[in-house]
């Protein structure tokens, strides 16, 4: 996820160690530098395999001819992560906002992967190193550099949406960007609330670790299409702000009129097979990366497993009950279901005498002690209780190393 690793330094990864190799860059002469890695298990970063971070950075170098997912790809249907992320604020609209705005903001902070590259350069490496980052972002102009430089190539690798510097707008320390067909967003115009929570989070942690003075940075959604505006806006600044917490955390009159939202665009696919959540330049599809951010974040926070658990198997229930009232009978409710988690590339899903889903994008890449598709699983579960009066396990595990997971009926 650091900008670092674009096309001027290659990184590879040893046991233990991250090498960073300068290979190309106008003023730092090829230099190996090798690195301990110490980064905390707070760091969601922490829980991922080594040979997915790997295959992560030799993408970065290639420039993303590979992928890392190889049966399914690595770009995912916004709804299903729209349903992962809204299952939890349907469960716990209480906490679950501020806690993946936290944690979110934590985990792509660079500076808390315990590495400080500038700090192995040689001192003269080191110098010529800081000239490309602007001391701190407090400036209009070194902040909209910071936006071009990183930011900005982010977005468009991953498909998240169309990013704006608003230079005019924006004072020095309080900066305006503007986010168009934003995934979060895109589909719920007129919800009556703004709905942006996780791509303001990763972009003011990413920011706040690479400028050079420590200084805690927030960001909140200023204009929002959930609040009838054509675009979203979020508003930067190197400080708390009162309104923060109060505007993250949702009225259950918004999340019901969210999950709401989404059942009538999955209605949509299923019934009519009208393409899911398209947006008019991106497409319907976002990089895994940014689901991995809501799944990935349970493995840094305890609490949020039974979320994730419990508001997946309200999801499931709601969806399985759906169906059965459309007239679909069990066999066609399961077949659908089937179907749409593969048109949205959840992973590759079968049914025979189990149901097996191939490189879940929910826990691909990851390492867990247990079987961890905690979402996945809550959701199969909610589904089949609805349809079957079934219950499933999970039973294999990618996180465990498993070839696929596996989820059998009880
Ligand atoms: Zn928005
Ligand atoms: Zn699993």
């Amino acid at each position: 996820m650091m900008s670092i690793s674009d096309g001027t330094i290659n990184i590879n990864i040893e046991e233990k160690k991250r090498i960073f190799n300068v290979v190309k860059h106008p003023k730092i002469k090829p230099t190996k530098i090798k690195v301990p890695i110490v980064t905390s298990p707070r760091v969601m970063a922490y829980h991922f395999d080594e040979d997915y971070q790997k295959q992560d950075m030799k993408m970065a170098m290639d420039g993303y001819k590979s992928t890392l997912r190889p049966k399914v790809g690595d770009f995912i249907n916004i709804a299903w992560r729209d349903l992962v992320f809204w299952s939890g604020m349907l469960w716990d609209p209480e906490n679950f906002p501020m806690k993946m705005y936290d944690i979110t903001k934590y985990s792509n902070n660079p500076s808390n992967f315990g590495i400080d590259l500038v700090s192995y350069l040689p001192w003269y490496k080191r110098n010529l190193f800081r000239l490309l980052i602007p001391d701190n972002f407090t400036k209009v102009k070194n902040m909209k550099k910071m936006f071009e430089w990183g930011t900005k190539s982010t977005q468009e690798r991953y498909n998240s949406g169309i990013i704006e510097f608003l230079e005019k707008k924006s004072k020095p320390d309080k900066h305006y960007v503007r986010f168009l067909e934003g995934y979060e967003c895109w589909g719920f115009d007129n919800i009556g609330d703004s709905l942006a929570f996780m791509k303001p989070a990763m972009t003011v942690g990413v920011l706040a670790g690479m400028e050079k003075i420590q200084r805690e940075w927030n960001i909140i959604e200023t204009k929002c299409v959930g609040l009838g505006d054509p675009y979203c806006e979020y508003m930067l600044v190197p400080r708390e702000i009162d309104e923060l917490r109060s505007s993250l955390k949702k009225k259950t009159t918004t999340i019901d009129k969210v999950n709401d939202r989404l059942k009538e665009h999955i209605l949509a696919y299923i019934q009519n097979k009208k393409p899911l959540m398209e947006r008019p330049t991106l497409g319907s599809d976002v990089h895994i990366h940014e689901l991995q951010q809501v799944t990935a974040a349970p493995l840094v926070a305890d609490q949020l497993v039974m979320i994730f658990r419990m508001g997946g198997t309200k999801a499931g229930k709601k969806l399985g009950e759906t169906l059965i009232q459309t007239g679909l009978n069990e066999n066609e409710a399961v077949k659908e279901l089937l179907d749409f988690m593969n048109y949205c590339k959840v992973g590759k899903v079968t049914l025979e005498e189990t149901i097996r889903i191939y490189e879940n994008s929910e826990r691909f890449g990851m390492k867990t002690k247990d079987p961890s598709c905690y979402f996945t699983t809550g959701f199969l579960n909610g589904f089949m209780y609805a349809i079957k009066n079934q219950h499933v396990k999970e039973i294999r595990c990618i996180g465990l190393g498993d070839p696929y997971c596996e989820w059998e009926f009880k």
